[in-house]
């Protein structure tokens, strides 16, 4: 198939960017692989013409680039495009840019930029700069500590506003918990709750209530993943607490006013329950200033919430340089960095000035603590040459119908990654026109 459309007589010009395309996709796919990732991927849009008319692809040879989900959502939008008599040094030049990165990329020879070692590979999927997805290990241990935590606070148990900001916690882990279990060991706490912790009973819950598991049968330990600190007592239920909250924003209901119960009872959970009480207060102060008054819908709570730790981030990697605390393996940035998110960082974004692409980032967040994506945990070590392979037979397929065309943007889904597409000018001859660039 790929022959017929690079023959010269049908397609000169995806014949003559044939080689800057073999180039662009050894560089990408030889091991050890450059870093940030990208999957590069071809299509024949003679016979892809579905896939082909949904991207938009109106010259060939044609490029895009764009994230895994700009191609999971299935239209042009989002993703960025080149076409023209490229080489391999342009069409990398191009994409280090979309990237804030440097790919070393040479004429004759190919440099990786940075080297993967194995023992990273092995943890791509929990390493916070890496990692594609919130990691339902860390969620899950943070849920049965905060439970424990809760159920452990003796006087802070005490009174009615407490009681209120445990119901509305746990009426909010009920409706938009990630992990299915923790969303229906919540639900049936909320159901006995009247009844183990009677409004006019001020003096705390029983003891019953108490004993009720959160997650599920499971013990509470403390069991950590991509919040894994170097030593222990480091990171851990802090960082599984923010993935929570995080998560708890993007499948908050409904969408368009969720953010408003979201942030009241994430606010009287953090005021009520969180140990760390100067952590709390700084918090407590966040939540009071107008924008945090003014959140009302989904979008308005993922993007306050993400701003709020940055703000955090941003206070304590102060506090990191100067000695004090924190993991020195895992320093605090502004997140999420390039690597993770591109499309995130506006183009004219740079390091001492970050210019944020809210859209994006909102995106990019919901995919990241979404229940669909935690719930997959997918890891990224996967085999590319099989990889793109199976993308360009899966591919040829989607034209019989949707769902396989969907299969085969899910598969796209699970890196960055490149598309290609090119024509056989004698299957379609309407579009010949089109192709001389
Ligand atoms: C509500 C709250 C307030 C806190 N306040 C303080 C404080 O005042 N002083 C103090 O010393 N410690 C505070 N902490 C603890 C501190 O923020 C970190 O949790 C701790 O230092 C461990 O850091 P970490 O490296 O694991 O990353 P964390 O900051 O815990 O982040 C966990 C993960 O969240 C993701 N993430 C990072 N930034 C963002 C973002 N902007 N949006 C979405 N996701 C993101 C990344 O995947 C990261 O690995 C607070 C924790 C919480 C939950």
């Amino acid at each position: 198939m790929l022959r017929d459309c690079l023959q010269p007589a049908r397609c000169p010009s995806c014949q003559a960017f044939q080689p800057a395309y073999e180039a662009v996709a050894s560089y990408f796919h030889a091991e050890p692989k450059v870093q940030p990732e990208v999957w590069v991927a071809r299509v024949d849009c003679a016979e892809e013409t579905q896939l082909c008319n949904r991207f938009g692809i109106k010259k060939y040879p044609t490029m895009k680039y764009g994230h895994a989900s700009d191609f999971e959502e299935g239209s042009e939008q989002g993703l960025a495009e080149i076409s023209g008599k490229l080489t391999a040094e342009e069409v990398i030049k191009w994409l280090s840019k979309r990237l804030h990165t440097q790919y070393a990329y040479g004429s004759n020879k190919v440099i990786p930029h940075t080297v993967q070692n194995s023992s990273d590979a092995s943890s791509a999927s929990s390493n916070p700069d890496t990692a594609h997805q919130a990691s339902a290990t860390d969620i899950e241990s943070a849920t049965r500590l905060a439970w424990k935590y809760m159920m452990d606070s003796g006087d802070l148990l005490k009174g009615l506003d407490a009681r209120q900001a445990f119901m509305d916690f746990v009426e909010l882990m009920s409706a938009s918990h990630p992990i299915p279990s923790c969303k229906e060991g919540s639900r049936s706490i909320l159901q006995q709750a009247p009844k183990l912790w009677p409004a006019e009973e001020l003096s705390g819950p029983l003891p019953e209530l108490q004993q009720l598991p959160i997650c599920g049968p499971g013990e509470t330990k403390e069991e950590w993943d991509g919040c894994k600190g170097t030593k222990p007592g480091r990171r851990g239920y802090t960082c599984g607490l923010w993935l929570l909250l995080h998560s708890l924003a993007a499948e908050s209901l409904p969408e368009e006013t969720g953010g408003t119960f979201w942030m009241t009872a994430v606010k009287g959970f953090i005021q009520h329950f969180f140990q760390c009480s100067a952590c709390a207060n700084h918090f407590i102060e966040m939540t009071e200033q107008a924008e945090a008054e003014s959140v009302r819908s989904r979008r308005d709570a993922v993007l306050w919430m993400w701003k709020a730790h940055n703000q955090v981030n941003g206070r304590l990697e102060k506090q990191e340089e100067e000695g004090k605390d924190g993991d020195p393996a895992f320093p605090k940035q502004q997140w999420p960095p390039s690597k993770l998110c591109a499309l995130c960082h506006l183009p004219n974004s740079q390091d001492t000035d970050l210019k944020w692409n809210e859209d994006e980032i909102y995106r990019f967040l919901l995919k990241f603590y979404s229940e669909a994506s935690i719930a997959k945990n997918t890891t990224d070590s996967f085999d590319a040459q099989a990889a793109v392979k199976q993308l360009y037979d899966i591919g040829r397929k989607s034209t019989q119908g949707s769902h396989a065309l969907k299969i085969w943007l899910i598969l796209l889904g699970l890196a960055a990654a490149a598309l290609f597409a090119c024509i056989r000018t004698q299957k379609a001859p309407n579009r010949k026109s089109r192709n001389t660039l």
